[in-house]
Order: structure tokens, then C-alpha cells, then sequence
């Protein structure tokens, strides 16, 4: 059996590892870029660091005592992909700087071709394209004639220096808020262009100590049991989201709402960061310390709407001009893209583009109807948002190497979730989405053109149980 994986990020890399181990040793992973790492190679701004416990955000199977912190830096997470991809050997099996363009199921087999016209045919593909991957770029008039650098956050460029700049951000997402807490003490001024308030959840960014690294370091299985604690402390953030009538999210909000109340000092600047819709409706913010840096002398947030954006700088509606030498643009992602623009035909040349219109679905987040042996890890409707997406992708990959080993063993040539199926489950997706605290009132990447959550509405111990093992009533074996 000869497989494609496309992409080389966290679950690219994980699908390696996988594969490797289960034998499946005929397959290349193929990677746009010219090294591996995927959100953690892009992005490289200030600040960048995961909200997700550092010994959470690990695969199970490479837990490390070296973790600086609670929330390590971004650097480090990279680090610790590119050290576990090499410490398993699976860098072998990359193939860089070569996109694939076109994946086309033909005769029983899938026919890849890349940008550099090199092509593959092969029995499985799994897409490992990311979901945060695609830059959503604002529209606002006059982003051509900026006479100073600008950049999306996810395309940080290092050769502008910002120190003693005056810098602008648009956004009040999470990579705002980290890019803000970590820059405004660099620059002249930092102007931070918020449309929609956020609310903040403080936590702590403690550093381990050497003792607790060296202890780690003797007594490893102490990492797993920190690792199943912190994956169940998480867990109730994962439950409570779903139900906004939680109590937990009620802790939530209270938490949040302290956090505004006791640590911005001006009225007025603290009613302008005041959101207006329930804390965790857009993904929650995390943070010790934005509202320190928000209310240091050189920064200033404008509500005010932009107007247009001028060689000198950005005008808002009140006709104010700010001056900025430097404009970063933390408008986030187009979260439904996954791994489009590839031009992918299925059965019948059915294309992505016909069978996601009008929107992506997949059963599980897995398989596509009509997609024969084409599997995706972190697919449409997933756990995004609520939990580690590396428990997430291990949970995926190990459901579908079930569904491969179907076709290894002989039992089919070929593997789709059925029609009805994934009907049925999007039904029941849509059914319990006014349960979630994601439609009390705002908008966010999370919701669908319909205003439906994109994501699995349920606990996170209902998607362990559906993963462990697939319903093969639900697949199409042929
Ligand atoms: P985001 O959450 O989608 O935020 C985009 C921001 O840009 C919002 O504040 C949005 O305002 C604003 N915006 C977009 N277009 C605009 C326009 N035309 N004019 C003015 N404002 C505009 O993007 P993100 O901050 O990059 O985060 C995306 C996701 O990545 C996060 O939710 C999180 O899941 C993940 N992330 C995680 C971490 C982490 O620590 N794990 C760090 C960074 C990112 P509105 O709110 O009004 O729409």
C-alpha cells in the first residue's frame, strides 16, 4: 500500500511517526514549505506562544521534561516538533518545497501532481493541511498605498524593526493580545485597533524550575500523570463550553470579568475592553498580562472604526489620522479553507468544491462521501477550539489507520463515510449547536455562514468514545 501525506506539521509529523510504527512504510509526506512545523514554522511573531499546558500540548508518546514554562514560547514548540520528527526518523519520508496542486481519484487509486509537476499515485492520501492556516486579509481602502511595512501577524517580517517604532495592530484576537503583551515596552507607540472587544482569562506563566526539570527528568512517569491531570483540568474547559448554562462557564465569566474589573485602573478604559457578549462565546482569550501592557503610557486602544488606511498611517471615522511606521495586520484565518486551494476530484470527478458547497463537512471530520481513502486529521466540525489538537489528531489518526487496516487486510479496496451517516451526524451537529455558549451573541471564526458552530458541539469524552473505534455501518466498504 503506498500512502501521501500532505503536509508536515504537528499531525503531518504525527502521521509519520504512525505509519512508520505500523509498517505502512511505503509513503511520503509531502510539505509545501522548506522544512516542517506547520502553524509553528509560520508563525514566529513576538509573543507567540500556545494557550493549550506545554505538557498537554505534547504528543502522548513524546512527553519531555524540558518544558520551560506552563505556556512555553513558540521557538520551543518548534523546537520540540523538529526534535521529535527527527528523533523518530521520519524527516526521511518529507519531501519540501513542492505543493501538491491536484489529488485525483482514478481507476481505484488517488493521482497527486505537485506545483513542480512532479506526480505520485497512491492508494490513501491523509490531509494534514491545518486549520488556521490560510490568512484572512482585511479589505480595508487604501492597504496598497502604506507607506511604512505591513504584514499579517502569521507573516511576521524580521527585518522591520519595531524597536522605538510606532506600530499599529488590528485585532483583538489571541495573536493580537500575545503580540501586544510582548511589544509594547520595544516600540514608541502602539496603537491597538480593536473592533470587538475580548474577554481575558488570567493565568499564570510560571517558569519549571531546574528541581521540577530535573525531577521530570528521573521520574518520567510523573510527565504522564501530568499530562493525563492537565488533559482532564482541561477537559472541564471542554465541557463547559458546550454548555453555556454551565456552572463552569459561569466561573469562567467570573473569572473574566474580575480580571477587567480589578486590573484596568481608567473607567473609561476599562468600559472600551468591556465586551458585550458572554466570556468564551469567541475563543477565550488567555493572558497574565494584556491589560499591564494596554495600560502602559505608550499604548492606546482605538475603538473608533477605520476609515482607510493612508501612506501615513490609519484614519478613523472621527477623521483622526494615526501615524504608524509599522501595521500589523492580526485579522486571523480563513477557518474553512483546510487543505483547498488543491484541487481534489473524487469518485465521478465529484470536486471539493461541489461536495463542500456550501459549506465543508465531513463525517467525523474524517471522511469525505465520495472520497474513497482520502482522510483528513483536524477536517471540517471538529474539536477545534476546545481542546489540544494533538490529542485530537492521535484520537483521528488511530480511528483511521482502523479504517486503512480494513483495506490492508483485504476486507475492501475502498473506505468512505456514507451519505446517510454524515447526514445524520451534521443533523445532530446542528441540533445540539444552541446548547454551546459559541451562539450567545457573537461573531468568530468558530461560526459557519449559517451562524452554526463549525465544531463538535459535545463533551470531549463523547469524541474519545467515538474515536475508539470506527462504526463500520457508517463507511462504505467496497
Ligand atoms: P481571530 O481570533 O480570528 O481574530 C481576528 C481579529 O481581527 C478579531 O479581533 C477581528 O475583529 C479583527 N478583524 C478582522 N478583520 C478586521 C477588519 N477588517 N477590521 C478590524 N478588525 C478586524 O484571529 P487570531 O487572533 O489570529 O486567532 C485565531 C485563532 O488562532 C485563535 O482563536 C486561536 O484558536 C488560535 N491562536 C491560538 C493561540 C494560542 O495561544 N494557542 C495564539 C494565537 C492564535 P472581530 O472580533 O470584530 O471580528
Amino acid at each position: 500500500m503506498r500512502l501521501a501525506v500532505i503536509g508536515a506539521g504537528m499531525a503531518g509529523i504525527l502521521s509519520a511517526i504512525k505509519l512508520d510504527e505500523a509498517g505502512l512504510t511505503d509513503f511520503t509526506v509531502y510539505e509545501k514549505a522548506d522544512r516542517l512545523g506547520g502553524t509553528w514554522r509560520e508563525n514566529t511573531y513576538p509573543g507567540l506562544a500556545c494557550d493549550v499546558p506545554s505538557h498537554l500540548y505534547s504528543y502522548s508518546f513524546a512527553l519531555t521534561p524540558e518544558w520551560s514554562h506552563r505556556f512555553s514560547p513558540g521557538p520551543e514548540i518548534y523546537g520540540y516538533f523538529e526534535k521529535v520528527a527527527k528523533d523518530h526518523d521520519v524527516v526521511r519520508y518529507m519531501r519540501f518545497g513542492d505543493e501538491v496542486t491536484e489529488c485525483t481519484y482514478d481507476d481505484g487509486r488517488w493521482r497527486l501532481r505537485t506545483a513542480s509537476g512532479h506526480t505520485d499515485v497512491v492508494d490513501v492520501v491523509i490531509a494534514a493541511t491545518g486549520v488556521l492556516h490560510h490568512p484572512r486579509y482585511p479589505d480595508i481602502t487604501g492597504m496598497d498605498t502604506f507607506a511604512g511595512a505591513m504584514f499579517h501577524s502569521s507573516r511576521w517580517d524580521h527585518s522591520v524593526s519595531i524597536e522605538g517604532a510606532r506600530v499599529g495592530i488590528i485585532g483583538t484576537g489571541s495573536t493580537a493580545v500575545q503580540i501586544v503583551s510582548a511589544i509594547t515596552t520595544d516600540v514608541a507607540h502602539l496603537t491597538l485597533f480593536q473592533r470587538t472587544a475580548q474577554w481575558v482569562m488570567p493565568q499564570e506563566n510560571p517558569a519549571y524550575t531546574d528541581e521540577e526539570q530535573a525531577s521530570f527528568r528521573s521520574h518520567p512517569e510523573h510527565l504522564a500523570t501530568l499530562h493525563t491531570n492537565l488533559a482532564e483540568a482541561f477537559g472541564i474547559f471542554a465541557n463547559a463550553v458546550v454548555d453555556s448554562h454551565s456552572p463552569e462557564i459561569k466561573m469562567i465569566e467570573d473569572a473574566c470579568r474580575a480580571n477587567l474589573e480589578d486590573n484596568v485602573r481608567d473607567p473609561e478604559l476599562r468600559e472600551a475592553l468591556r465586551p458585550t457578549y458572554r466570556a468564551a462565546c469567541k475563543r477565550l482569550i488567555i493572558s497574565p498580562n494584556f491589560y499591564d501592557a494596554i495600560q502602559l503610557p505608550n499604548a492606546e486602544l482605538v475603538t473608533e472604526r477605520i476609515e482607510r488606511i493612508e501612506p501615513g498611517g490609519v484614519r478613523t471615522a472621527d477623521g483622526r489620522l494615526h501615524e504608524l511606521d509599522v501595521l500589523v495586520l492580526a485579522t486571523g484565518f480563513k477557518a474553512d479553507a483546510f487543505m483547498r486551494p488543491m484541487r481534489v476530484a473524487g469518485r465521478s470527478g465529484l470536486t471539493l468544491e461541489q461536495a463542500w458547497a456550501p459549506r465543508p463537512e465531513a463525517y467525523l471530520s474524517i471522511s469525505i462521501p465520495d472520497f474513497p481513502n482520502f482522510f483528513m486529521l483536524n477536517g471540517p466540525n471538529g474539536p477545534v477550539g476546545n481542546f489540544s489538537l494533538i490529542e485530537v489528531a492521535e484520537l483521528q489518526f488511530d480511528y483511521i489507520l482502523q479504517l486503512i487496516d480494513q483495506i490492508r487486510s483485504g476486507a475492501c479496496r475502498e473506505v468512505s463515510a456514507t451519505r446517510d451517516a454524515t447526514d445524520a451526524l451534521e443533523a445532530e451537529r446542528t441540533e445540539a449547536a444552541p446548547n454551546t455558549v459559541w451562539v450567545t451573541g457573537c461573531r468568530s471564526w468558530y461560526l459557519d455562514d449559517r451562524g452554526i458552530p463549525a465544531v463538535w458541539p459535545w463533551s470531549f469524552e463523547r469524541f474519545r468514545t467515538v474515536m475508539r473505534q470506527p462504526e463500520l455501518a457508517s463507511f462504505e466498504l467496497r
